[in-house]
């Protein structure tokens, strides 16, 4: 018996501002049905609150703030739980990253406006004003000595007509390659932030089931914690890769399509 639902938002619930076919329907009915229903994005370049904003702007209720877990807000979490609070943060990221740090008392510089100062740690995630001036700073301070955290490392996100945007993984590769140095990974498919949910849940991982449209980071995630996974075909994996996938890329389900998950 599944207890909690956690969706992937891009490709699953959405695709840029175009809602999903069957969305809405099937979360009316899976919280008529009494699940725990909770949002999980790598993306960081959103807010709780803003993802929260734009699901009601398409018509989708299911999600309170306090049910949408980002890598942005998971990030903060992990630096509160090491006591970095009040420690110096170089952030190549969007305002959901910058908003989601200093609300727990991170001192967050970012840009490239004022002089370069050493920081704590370096953190990366998807940013659409990234720069060469950017990818020096963030070079410097791991170079420096700063700890190097990824929000995620997907390489691309879809959108509504059905290209792919470059996603915090193209940008951490940039600046994995400037600094000869690996980060440490907050998002899927890392199990730290899915946890966290799980705990919120009040659910073990067999009650618990992962949907998302990403082999690499939704499906790999719920495997990794021994959650069920649901692949949906509505964004960026093929009939045929979802088919083809190996070891912890195999999902529990393929859904063509989200009320799928109804049957
Ligand atoms: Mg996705």
């Amino acid at each position: 018996m599944i207890k909690a639902y956690v969706f992937d938002l891009d490709g699953v619930i959405y695709r840029g501002w175009e809602l999903q076919e069957t969305a809405a329907e099937t979360l009316a009915e899976l919280e008529r049905r009494g699940a725990a229903i909770f949002a999980y994005t790598n993306n960081a370049m959103r807010t709780r609150r803003s993802y929260v904003d734009k699901l009601n702007k398409l018509g989708i209720t299911q999600f309170h703030v306090d049910k949408v877990m980002t890598s942005a807000y998971a990030t903060a979490l992990y630096l509160k739980e090491k006591g970095s609070v009040g420690k110096s943060v170089y952030m190549i990221a969007g305002d959901g990253l910058y908003e989601e740090l200093t609300a727990v008392g991170m001192k967050v510089y970012r840009g490239t406006e004022g002089e370069e100062v050493p920081v704590d740690y370096v953190i990366v995630g998807a940013d659409k004003d990234f720069n060469y001036g950017k990818l020096a700073r963030a070079q410097h301070g791991i170079l420096g000595g700063a700890e190097f955290i990824a929000t995620n490392t997907d390489p691309t996100y879809p959108l509504e007509n059905g290209t792919l945007n470059p996603g915090g993984g193209s940008l951490v590769a940039a600046v994995k390659t400037a600094s000869g140095t690996e980060p440490y990974v907050i998002g899927k498919p890392y199990t730290y932030a899915f946890e966290k949910i799980l705990s919120i849940a009040g659910a073990a991982p067999d009650e618990a089931m992962m949907v998302g449209d990403r082999l690499d980071t939704d499906i790999a995630v719920a495997n990794r914690a021994g959650a069920y996974s649901g692949l949906v075909l509505t964004g960026v994996t093929t009939l045929e890769e979802a088919e083809a996938a190996t070891g912890e890329l195999v999902p529990t389900k393929i859904l063509r399509r989200l009320s799928d998950l109804l049957d």
